[in-house]
């Protein structure tokens, strides 16, 4: 490789995972710190733009988290319901989530370094906000187990934040700058080559750190890697995600891991673009989310439903309910609510989809089912929901139905009070879970599963998660890898 430039470390990638590792390698010591970002200025960030930046970590409870928000005052505080979440809380939630599959060693390692990487993100400088809380109950405000914050100013709140501190730590950003090879083999990585806006050159460095982010934006890898009619998801992040880092580092001899015929995938709204879904305007959270199904059912284009709406709280079945909406007829649903679960949504001021209608029936014609199929279903659900169990938002209530084949496991309240509406959905894609192996130091494996020298990854290029994936857990990985990435990149070479 004749090299124009070097440097002490390239971070392939312009995310939070890239993000994170530069920062990390700064602190450890390395001097030349160049970030290499395919995307625009405009448009740089990849999935961390659509983000909701909350972060799953284990943590104390309420007074630990009061530490990430200097600003809130004492009656606010006293408002808010946050209970202690265990390491063994976060990694029994990882495990069973995933079935058992993640590689033992990371999974360890991704949550017992977890609270530490994110007083890590506070320490260098990143501000943090309360997330909206999951159910609000007599002026008090419920927080699930392990999710509490998310990033001031959400996406693009922590860009920012993420760039000032980067800039000001001497880090060079370069963006329109695709990595369009990388220089070395099976055992040691010596460098890249960028396609920049006057052709091509390489750049040589001491350490590559790939976080170029999953493979979810290429129809072409979506239908070569995951299951049936994965070119009709919609993606709700960046469109640069095209995976070609991942490939290039598969062709080099990198070891893969992670379920590559599957992804975290969502219900979305089915009139959403086809990439890059709007964030609210306060930064909080995605408005093409669809994510209340708990508190109504969700039926398929034969008028059935299809999967248990209450099996658990969304937080840990929404990552693969937008897989579950794929394998339907159309790869489309309806989520059926009558007042009772409207009032529940966690955000009515978002813009929807939706049809609206006095009955059932007149329901169903308004959005082209049979009358009497989806009335018949929703009879049926009425018919098995019971009246001897408390309703409860705030936590999973075993209010569930007796007798259907397929049981809402909890928050099963009769459909009956109209108006009622269905808004439809269909899957969007947030990220891929195939990807590279990499060891607890974030080190690339290769396929004899020995590190290969001078290459780290971290972020979504990662393949750790199998099945389905507890909420939050992106940004917490990006922080724990990242970490890790920058730091062993800077002490090994
Ligand atoms: C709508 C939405 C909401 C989400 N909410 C949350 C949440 O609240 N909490 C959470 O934990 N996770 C959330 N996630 C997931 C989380 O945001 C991602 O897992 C995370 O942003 C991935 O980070 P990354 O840096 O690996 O990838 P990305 O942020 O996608 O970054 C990849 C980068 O690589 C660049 N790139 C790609 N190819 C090349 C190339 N050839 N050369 C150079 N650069 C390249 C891209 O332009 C991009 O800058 C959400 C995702 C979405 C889409």
């Amino acid at each position: 490789m004749k090299a124009k430039e070097t440097y002490d470390i390239i971070v392939i990638g312009g995310g939070s995972a890239a993000f994170d590792a530069a920062v990390a390698a700064k602190k450890a010591g390395a001097d030349r710190i160049l970030m290499l970002e395919k995307a625009p200025e405009v448009e740089y960030g990849g999935n961390a733009r659509y983000s909701g930046t909350g972060f799953r970590f284990w943590h104390a409870g309420g007074p630990e988290i009061r530490e990430f928000l200097p600003d809130l005052d004492d009656a606010t505080f006293k408002t808010l319901q946050i209970a202690p979440y265990s390491e063994a809380d976060f990694l029994a939630d990882l495990n069973r989530m995933t079935l058992n599959r993640m590689d033992p060693v990371l999974a360890k390692t991704l949550v017992g370094e977890s609270n530490k990487a994110v007083h890590w993100m506070k320490d260098v400088g990143i501000r943090w906000e309360i997330l909206k809380e999951h159910a609000n109950v007599g002026g008090k405000k419920y927080f699930e187990k392990g999710i509490a914050i998310h990033v001031a100013g959400g996406g693009i709140g922590q860009l920012e934040q993420w760039r000032a501190i980067a800039e000001g730590l001497g880090i060079e950003i370069r963006f329109n700058s695709p990595v369009s090879a990388i220089h070395g083999n099976m055992h040691r990585v010596e460098g890249v080559r960028v396609c920049g806006e006057d052709g091509e050159y390489d750049i040589a460095a001491r350490a590559v750190i790939a976080c170029a982010g999953g493979f979810q934006a290429s129809a072409e890898m979506r239908a070569r890697y995951l299951s049936g009619n994965a070119d009709f998801v919609k993606v709700r992040g960046s469109k640069h995600d095209t995976g070609e880092v991942l490939r290039y580092l598969i062709e080099l001899g990198a070891a893969t891991d992670g379920h590559w015929q599957s992804g975290h995938m969502s219900p979305i709204d089915a009139k959403a673009p086809s990439f890059e879904t709007p964030q609210h305007a306060d930064g909080r959270g995605n408005t093409q989310s669809r994510y209340d199904y708990p508190f109504g059912i969700s039926v398929n284009a034969l008028g059935q439903r299809f999967f248990d709406e209450g099996e658990a709280q969304h937080s840990y079945t929404y990552a693969k309910t937008g897989r579950a909406v794929l394998a339907q007829p159309g790869a489309v649903a309806w989520q059926i609510y009558d007042q009772k679960g409207l009032r529940q949504r966690r955000y009515p001021e978002h813009p929807a989809t939706f049809e609206e209608a006095g009955s059932i029936g007149a329901l169903a014609k308004q959005i082209g089912l049979a009358p009497e199929v989806l009335e018949n279903t929703v009879a049926e659900y009425n018919a098995a929901c019971r009246d001897d169990i408390k309703y409860d938002p705030t936590h999973p209530d075993g209010k569930h139905t007796v007798g259907l084949e397929l049981p809402k496991s909890n928050w099963a309240t009769r459909i009956d009070e109209g108006p009622f509406r269905a808004y439809p959905v269909t899957c969007g894609i947030t990220f891929t879970f195939g990807g590279l192996k990499v060891n607890e130091r974030a080190q690339v494996l290769n396929g004899k599963l020995e590190p290969i020298k001078g290459l780290y990854a971290s972020g979504d290029i990662l393949g750790l998660f199998f099945h389905n994936y507890p909420s939050f857990t992106g940004q917490t990985r990006n922080a724990v890898f990242g970490r890790l990435a920058g730091d062993s990149a800077v002490r090994d070479n």
